[in-house]
């Protein structure tokens, strides 16, 4: 079984409970079984007794799981807790196991696959996740000609579902389309995006050949520091809200904060405690998807952490976003920060 790769994080998280207040589903459902000591002791018994996986109850705990990686981070040993349930999630699959929703989930992001390249001959690609404003809003903060890439995903929705062979077959398509673009360097303001195509592609035999992947705070922050962007600025309080795939995944905690800065926001902290995580179940995808019901009790957390209901929160996490601004959040995404005038704040 693939848990086996992980055995270290079961004998450790088993007989702890040093980070079950970090777990983003247990501290709304309060159940034992939504904490990495929870997880654990499930997959221990699995272990001993692999039919086990069939039970319905431990599936569910598996992809009840944000992934927010925050017990990871914050763990004084950093066990990987996260990549413990990815192990748990692929031998569901393997096995014939997964739920009907998950199932068709990927089946329908598979259908809906159809990467498209637009433009030629730039250094710089722009790789869009979603249907947002990011191509214009990179095109005028910085005044670049680019190429783009639209996809729907880039393999992480059915990665972090278990299904990593529809996950690697789309990352070759994806990757042959950017190397055929010839560009050095592609841009992406998805964090899971940027995860996806910076950490897990290359886990997958894929070489990026010198191209460089960014994600577009840290390729925005540059670009400031060397003089060539030149921001807006405002005085206005900002919540910041981080994404699970920018800090838990690849410690980027810094440049976000210090574009807001640069562009005059005066930052608050949110919440009662900063390794905590506030995105909503950004890192498992499909969480709004899969367990609505969980996202809304979420969202109330969120809510009650707010120190008022008029504050105004920024993300870089287009998932976090959209989630916030259906909640009637006043959210804007980190570039519209960025481009945001005083006269419209
Ligand atoms: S991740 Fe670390 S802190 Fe959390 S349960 Fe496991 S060993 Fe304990």
């Amino acid at each position: 079984m693939h848990i086996q790769t992980h055995s270290d994080v079961i004998d450790a998280c088993r007989f702890c409970f040093m980070c079950r207040h970090l777990d983003t589903t247990g501290n709304v459902s309060f159940r034992e079984a939504d904490t990495p000591r929870g997880r654990a002791l499930v997959l221990d018994r699995i272990r001993m007794n692999p039919q086990q996986l069939a039970n319905p109850d431990f599936i569910n705990a598996m992809y009840q799981s944000t992934l927010s990686a925050a017990c990871r981070k914050h763990c004084v040993s950093h066990y990987d807790e996260a990549g413990l349930v990815l192990q748990a999630r692929h031998d569901i699959v393997e096995q014939n196991l997964a739920p009907d929703a998950v199932s068709q989930l990927v089946q329908s992001i598979e259908q809906q696959f159809a990467p498209k390249l637009i433009g030629e001959g730039q250094d710089v690609l722009i790789l869009s996740t979603h249907e947002d404003a990011f191509e214009h809003q990179f095109l005028h903060l910085t005044g670049k000609t680019v190429q783009m890439l639209h996809v729907n995903d880039t393999g992480k929705t059915p990665f972090v579902l278990g299904f990593w062979d529809q996950a690697k077959q789309m990352a070759q398509q994806i990757t042959s389309l950017i190397k055929k673009s010839g560009c050095m360097t592609v841009v992406t303001n998805s964090p899971a995006a940027f995860d996806a195509l910076k950490n897990d592609y290359p886990k997958w035999g894929i070489d990026w050949d010198g191209i460089t992947i960014e994600h577009s705070s840290t390729y925005l922050a540059r670009l400031v520091d060397a003089g060539k962007v030149t921001l807006s600025t405002n005085d206005q309080s900002v919540y910041y809200i981080d994404s699970d795939y920018l800090r838990n995944y690849n410690d980027i905690v810094t440049e976000p904060r210090q574009l807001l800065e640069q562009s005059g926001y005066q930052l608050k902290p949110f919440g009662t405690n900063p390794e905590e995580s506030y995105a909503l179940g950004e890192a498992a995808m499909v969480m709004d998807q899969l367990y609505p019901r969980l996202v809304e009790l979420m969202l109330d957390r969120f809510k009650n952490m707010m120190d008022q209901a008029m504050d105004r929160i920024v993300t870089a996490s287009p998932y976090t976003l959209r989630i916030l601004r259906g909640a009637g959040i006043d959210v804007m995404s980190l570039e519209e920060a960025l481009l945001a005038s005083p006269a419209n704040v």
